[in-house]
């Protein structure tokens, strides 16, 4: 997708964080951070939101939770508690139309979230 900020991340053409990379996955620090820890977990296939996930291409969503399980190991942030976020459509916050996983840890977090 040409004009998707996520897919220019993926490609190098915008700098971010770099996290962890592999075949399918892509895993950077929020610009934004809501957390002390806050990364994006994105498939490199562009999947516009959660609505969009089928049979075909729900794999990488298993595999983006298997690399959370991965990440949250490694991480002393990560032993109390983390969260995972998935935002889908516009009144629920999304922002960027690319598939991610926000990926919080290093805090205490509220529920209901807001
Ligand atoms: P959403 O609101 O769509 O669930 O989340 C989009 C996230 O992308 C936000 O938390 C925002 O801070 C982050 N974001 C937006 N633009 C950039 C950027 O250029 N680089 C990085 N690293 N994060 C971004
Ligand atoms: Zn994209």
């Amino acid at each position: 997708m040409e004009d998707c900020l996520f897919c220019k991340i993926i490609k190098g053409e915008i700098p971010s964080k770099k996290i962890y990379e592999d075949e399918t996955v892509y895993v950077f620090e929020d610009i934004a951070p809501a957390a002390p820890v806050h990364y994006l977990l994105i498939p490199k296939e562009h999947i516009c939101c959660a609505k969009e996930i089928n049979e075909e291409n729900s794999k990488v969503v298993a595999h983006i939770f298997e690399v959370i399980s991965k990440l949250s190991k490694e991480n002393e942030s990560f032993k109390d508690g983390f969260r995972v976020v998935n935002n889908c459509g516009e009144s629920a916050g999304q922002t960027v139309f690319h598939l991610h996983f926000h990926l919080l840890a290093g805090r205490e977090f509220q529920w209901p979230a807001g």
